[in-house]
């Protein structure tokens, strides 16, 4: 009796293997069945590495940037624009792994987990991605980082829609360069900066300072900051670029003065500086659809005043992505909500049925109403009083921050500019990153204004 009650144990043991077994392949099949169909192994879809019949990728004009012709992957005739969308639409070698291209090519195959590859093979084309972008406006800005490694992003902080996304260094995927894998000025070519280059914030970062000052700090805008060219700490000084002497918040952040906000950081304290970065979104998961977006990040140190002094004006550890900055940025343009941003408008099967169509998305609100009205108009007074008119035009009513923020003294700094309109016509937020560029008011700004001036 006991070694049957132990065969029926042990064919119970099979019987439930058996059944986890078939539950697996079923699961597997419905979760990764697109990702077998689009191996590139698969000859059905691929010629050497090419999306055979994969629909079209197009701009938000319609615009196609990548098309499939004679069984060959071919991208938009402008050689600008198909480096200037590199790093966003891909290329035919799957170096941009990030990109459009790659990510949705079970979308532009035409699989889908109920029909197969139905698609492709009764109309011999897959779905068509319609992207966000405008891709004028992205050669815009190509052309206006004028070889310089770095990046742009613009979006509508109402919609979400992202108009200009460009990282440099890039290349035309129709020529890949021979020396691609050589030359130091194609360092980190295959990589997305808009999504994946986290760079220190500099002086941008004081616009996260002065928003945990105002929700912190009673009385903060009456508060006199005093500036003799440094902060000073009894474990050594955060110094500042001039002697600032006697200012209050909005001059202070219109001329930058590391003194003020290195204190204001100190009056903030290390926890609830942390706590403000993480509402616009530091340490947190920011994404654009299929497109990895790595996670910005900021680490403040309690007990020690000079190091929350350099975090204050964003030269401590922290780093962030050009796309968190636009974020930022849209969220006080919106009133304190930003609108996530998102680059796919729609995927439209050959048969005319659409999928994964863009949406409106809010997000976790980055400050009151209030707070984002006050910071709002400190932008924008930092154009009244320090950056001028001569880039943007009054009656747009910009509002933004440079950044000039130091990695390697034996190097320039990265340049930066961070803003948006303030205006329903033009409802845009920017961010803007030259790689050794120098000062950001300088450099910076006048890229954005380029990019921006192809949109208005
Ligand atoms: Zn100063």
């Amino acid at each position: 009796m006991r070694s049957a009650s132990n065969r029926i144990k042990i064919l119970w043991i099979f019987i439930a293997l058996s059944l986890a077994g078939t539950a697996f392949l079923v699961f597997s099949i419905i979760t990764q069945g697109g990702t077998w169909a689009t191996s590139t192994r698969n000859a059905h879809l691929y010629i050497n590495g090419t999306l055979i019949g994969a629909g079209n990728i197009t701009d938000a004009d319609g615009n196609v940037l990548c098309a499939t012709a004679d069984g060959k992957r071919t991208f938009h005739e402008d050689a600008e624009v198909r480096s200037a969308l590199l790093h966003i639409v891909g290329d035919n070698h799957g170096f941009i792994s990030s990109s459009v291209q790659n990510q949705y090519r079970t979308n532009l195959s035409g699989y889908n987990r109920i029909m197969g590859v139905w698609e492709l093979s009764n109309f011999e084309q897959g779905s068509e991605v319609k992207l966000t972008l405008k891709s004028e406006a992205c050669k815009a800005a190509y052309e206006a980082l004028g070889g310089r490694k770095g990046a742009v992003c613009v979006y509508n902080y109402k919609t979400g829609e992202v108009l200009v996304s460009v990282s440099a260094p890039t290349y035309d995927p129709e020529n890949v360069p021979e020396d691609i894998n050589d030359s130091e000025q194609y360092d980190g070519v295959y990589i997305n900066r808009v999504t994946m280059g986290l760079y220190p914030p500099g002086s941008t970062f004081k616009v996260v300072t002065a928003a945990a000052g105002i929700d912190n700090v009673g009385g903060v805008q009456n508060k006199d900051f005093y500036c003799d060219g440094a902060f000073h700490t009894s474990y050594g000084d955060v110094n500042c670029m001039s002697e600032h002497g006697t200012t209050q918040l909005p001059e202070a952040l219109a001329k930058s003065c590391n003194s003020a906000f290195a204190e204001l950081a100190n009056e903030v304290g290390a926890d609830k500086l942390q706590k403000s970065a993480e509402k616009f979104g530091y340490n947190q998961k920011v994404s654009l659809g299929k497109l990895g977006v790595y996670t910005s990040e900021i680490h403040t140190v309690k007990d020690d005043p000079l190091e929350l002094g350099w975090a204050g004006i964003g030269q401590s550890t922290t780093l962030v992505t050009p796309l968190l900055q636009m974020r930022i940025m849209g969220a006080i343009a919106n009133g304190g909500v930003p609108i996530e941003p998102y680059l796919v408008q729609s995927v439209t099967s050959a048969a005319g049925f659409i999928s994964d169509a863009g949406i409106s998305k809010k997000g976790d609100r980055a400050v009151s109403e209030e707070t984002a009205k006050e910071l709002k108009d400190l932008l924008h007074n930092n154009f009244d009083i320090q950056y001028g008119y001569g880039y943007f035009d009054e009656s747009l009513r910009p509002c933004g921050k440079s950044g000039t923020a130091e990695t390697d003294p034996e190097k320039e700094p990265h340049a930066w500019f961070t803003g948006f309109l303030d205006n329903d016509k033009y409802p845009y937020a920017f961010a803007v990153i030259v790689e050794e560029g120098g000062a950001g008011s300088e450099v910076a700004l006048p890229v954005a204004s380029q990019v921006i001036n192809a949109l208005t």
